[in-house]
């Protein structure tokens, strides 16, 4: 029987995308912690928002917590590693409360939106903190300082209602991984309402969150469909799903593996984009685009608008398993 030919697609694929230089960091602090110091190792809170990584370091050992005390008495000698998301400083005082060796993990640009947070505080500031209620990073940068001394703002009407103390001067810090335009509105209105108010030291918006934006905006006008490979819980990843509707995608979607991609609902489509969020390893990329090449004629094209370089060491009492692994 003759095959009737497949589909012509033209594959956008985005660069810079998936895993950032923290999210690098934070699951090889696990990866080496585990063959220093043999299994289990306790992580608190998924490393990384991304169940596949989550999986892979459960095979391998790790055991995911929330909370440090459900590290039974029989396992203080093994290591808990702190997410890449930070932690409040109640975290590590616990740790050492229970007599528990940590390994933090935070990403070191999450600690400088900590210090930059620290800063405002000291001089006095009351402290903004623009993102998203109940993300852990947020919960981390607002454990940073005494309660009360942070207000969080998570959108242009939250700008609009604020009504912080009066007679203290406002700094304002935000979460790394948030839409750059959407904050962008949100400082307007805050700048408008709070001329005084003091910006951080440096952008606390990172690198990969800007860079996987600005790819993901120049491939999408004219895509008929965009996915983009994260999870739900993943801030960077749904700003990227958001980002490819405004610059132009028909239709946007987040998806983890290949197998939730909605064959029946996708229609026709000539032009796919592809990103992947920093919590994404690159595999689910290669297995979202093998599994369109079953189904089209794929051809790829590269929407790439940045070479990254970052690369961010993992703590000194790693450094060796490294080397004697080299
Ligand atoms: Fe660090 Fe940015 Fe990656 Fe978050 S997304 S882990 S802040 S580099």
């Amino acid at each position: 029987a003759q095959q009737t030919p497949k589909k012509k697609l033209t594959v956008r694929l985005c660069g810079p995308r998936g895993f950032c230089a923290g999210v690098d960091r934070a699951i090889q602090i696990v990866v080496l912690a585990l063959k220093k110091y043999g299994a289990p190792v306790y992580v608190r809170h998924e490393i990384v928002h991304n169940r596949y990584v989550v999986e892979g370091l459960q095979e391998r050992g790790a055991v995911f917590i929330e909370e440090l005390d459900e590290i039974p008495p029989e396992h203080r000698e093994c290591p808990v590693v702190f997410s890449a998301h930070g932690v409040p400083k109640s975290v590590p005082a616990d740790a050492v409360a229970r007599n528990l060796f940590y390994l933090d993990a935070t990403c070191p640009l999450v600690s400088k939106v900590h210090k930059q947070a620290m800063r405002h505080h000291r001089l006095g500031r009351h402290v903004l903190l623009i993102g998203h209620e109940g993300h852990p990073e947020v919960i981390g940068t607002m454990g940073q300082l005494p309660e009360g001394t942070v207000t969080l703002v998570e959108n242009v009407e939250g700008a609009l209602a604020l009504t912080p103390p009066t007679g203290v001067e406002l700094g304002f810090v935000s979460q790394t991984t948030l839409s750059v335009e959407d904050t962008a509105d949100i400082l307007k209105a805050l700048e408008h309402r709070f001329p005084q108010m003091h910006a951080p030291a440096a952008e606390s918006i990172c690198y990969a969150t800007t860079n996987r934006q600005e790819a993901v905006k120049m491939a999408a006008p004219g895509a008929d469909l965009f996915l983009i490979v994260g999870a739900p819980n993943s801030s960077n990843s749904r700003r990227l799903v958001e980002v490819a509707e405004r610059a132009g995608a028909k239709h946007s979607l987040l998806v983890q593996r290949a197998s939730e991609i909605p064959w029946g609902e996708i229609g026709e489509i000539g032009v796919l984009g592809l990103s992947a969020g920093a919590s994404a390893p690159e595999i689910i990329v290669n297995e979202i685009i093998d599994a369109f090449a079953e189904r089209y004629d794929v051809s790829v094209e590269l929407a790439v608008t940045a070479e990254e370089t970052e690369n961010f060491p993992v703590m000194r009492a790693l450094r060796d398993v490294e080397l004697t692994n080299a």
